[in-house]
């Protein structure tokens, strides 16, 4: 890849880092994102089926980096944290559920 192309990745990302906040998760798969350098005009981002996003913004449409998807990804990065959390704390209170459900059995 040419040495611009990770410029405006690396534009995206950091402009996706404040916008994330600003995610709407629309369904399973599909995002809105408000537009930057339009007010009041909201970017719709489609995971496609291999996984990839898809933003219907200029940029988006021609392939490039944009700081929609950014968001996408940092936001799911943020939630999939929280969530290992949420994981983690449930494993540690199983032992104790483990052990009212064998009370109960016996
Ligand atoms: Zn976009």
């Amino acid at each position: 890849m040419s040495a611009s192309f990770g410029d405006r990745e690396r534009t995206a990302l950091s402009k996706g880092q404040s916008l994330a906040a600003q995610v709407t998760r629309v369904k399973y798969g599909v995002y809105q994102v408000p537009s930057q350098s339009e007010p009041g005009t909201r970017w719709t981002i489609i995971q496609r089926a291999d996984g990839g996003l898809q933003c219907v913004c200029p940029a988006g449409l021609v392939g490039r980096p944009c700081a929609h998807k950014a968001a996408v990804v940092v936001r799911r990065q943020r939630e999939e944290k929280r969530g290992r959390r949420r994981a983690q704390a449930a494993a540690e209170a199983t032992p104790k559920a483990r052990r009212d459900v064998r009370r109960v059995e016996l």
